[in-house]
């Protein structure tokens, strides 16, 4: 039988491949890339987070551990979320350890939706939402968001995009790919459309760590809202440990408790080793996160800098560790411009056309790369633009 696709469901068989992977494939095509593509930190995670790991190994903790995930990382999550945004949750019930926040992400969409179901996404905004609100059987609502307000989201346009058919709401700040931030009041303003019209927010707060212009604040914390948001969060930016696949979700007890029976029954739980990791991160790893924070501030305003002085616009983002400059002063869109850029000077970026159409005319750069390759990236966009302007 040479074409299986006759066998696919519906709903895989209609979602595209994610535009950051088919850019992806080409960059490992060419030699001597510089890429401020992938949205990864470039550290190793710290040493003494390896190291908890590795003494749990040799302890023997090899096993299963129960679906929530470790007692001990639950109440440690809990007291983190206390200290770090002022939202307290019980260990026992209201938080579960889950397999990255991808996984929490999408065991909410599937606890939460009913077929047909609108789940309000900002646009542009990182690539899985929209493939994991179909997986679950609903739909997917583009809520735009504009380089003019700082890519916030705006009470405004998200009240004009509910329907009612409108469930859930996903937040997702600060934000990949434009690293706007919301600030208290902005979302108070959310918040008062999402309780009008009585949504449930995914709050997607992967990159709360890297803010840098005060702390980042969450939605749960506000006046009524804890018990409509599902507060998610993992390790892999903060502590950089993507390869570790640990991250948890926060709630209600009974989503929490509708969550848990998926992910009992596809994943069981997290893996043990990772969790040993990741308590180790909560206990003892703030120095070494803040360090890296810094760090990264640093390239954010080199890369700023840089595209200031080679004239490509870009607001200031707040947190994260991307910049989302236009490109709308060139000839090209997004795709034709990441193309063009690659193959003419070896500098890979993501076009933001991937994260939504309204992503177009702008292009992703991860400043999470080495000092020099951004300084050599930056010469080699000036020569491109210098060319096509
Ligand atoms: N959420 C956002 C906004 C991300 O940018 C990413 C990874 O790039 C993820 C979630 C995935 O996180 P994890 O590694 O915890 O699954």
């Amino acid at each position: 039988m040479s074409d299986m696709n006759r066998y696919l469901s519906e709903v895989v068989r209609t979602i595209p491949p994610s535009g950051i992977r088919k850019f992806f494939d080409l960059v490992s095509q060419t030699e001597g890339v510089i890429s401020l593509g992938v949205g990864e930190p470039d550290f190793v995670t710290p040493w003494h987070i390896r190291e908890a790991s590795w003494y749990s190994l040799e302890k023997g903790y090899t096993m299963y551990t129960s679906n929530s995930g470790l007692m001990e990382l639950r109440e440690e999550v809990a007291a983190y979320e206390k200290r770090k945004v002022g939202v307290e949750y019980n260990p026992d019930g209201e938080i579960l350890i889950t397999v990255g926040v991808s996984e929490a992400v999408d065991i909410a969409l599937r606890a939460l939706i009913e077929p047909g179901d609108e789940v309000l996404i900002p646009d542009p905004s990182y690539v899985s939402y929209a493939p994991g609100a179909r997986l679950a059987f609903g739909q997917a609502v583009p809520v735009p968001t504009y380089d003019q307000d700082e890519y916030r989201l705006r009470a405004d346009v998200l009240e004009s995009c509910i329907t009612p058919k409108s469930k859930v709401l996903i937040l997702t700040f600060p934000s990949n790919p434009t690293g706007a931030i919301m600030q208290k009041d902005d979302l108070a303003a959310i918040a008062a459309v999402v309780k009008k019209h009585d949504l449930i927010v995914i709050s997607d707060e992967i990159y709360g760590e890297l803010t840098y212009y005060g702390q980042h604040a969450s939605i749960a914390a506000l006046p009524e809202m804890r018990d409509r948001t599902i507060l998610m969060n993992g390790f892999s930016k903060a502590y950089a440990m993507t390869g570790w696949r640990i991250g948890y979700a926060c709630g209600h007890r009974d989503i929490i408790a509708a969550m848990t029976k998926i992910h009992q029954y596809t994943i069981m739980c997290a893996p043990i080793m990772a969790q040993k990791a990741a308590l180790e991160a909560l206990r003892n790893g703030e120095e070494q996160m803040r360090k890296m924070v810094e760090n990264y501030n640093h390239r954010r305003k080199l890369l700023l800098n840089g595209f200031e002085e080679i004239g490509l616009d870009c607001f200031e983002p707040r947190g994260a560790f991307y910049c989302f400059p236009s490109i709308k002063s060139t000839p090209f869109n997004s795709e034709e411009f990441c193309e063009r850029l690659l193959q003419e000077e070896k500098v890979a970026a993501v076009p933001g056309n991937a994260f939504g159409s309204n992503g177009e005319g702008f292009i992703r750069c991860c400043y999470a790369a080495s000092v020099k390759d951004l300084e050599e990236a930056i010469i080699r966009m000036g020569n491109f633009l210098n060319r096509h302007r």
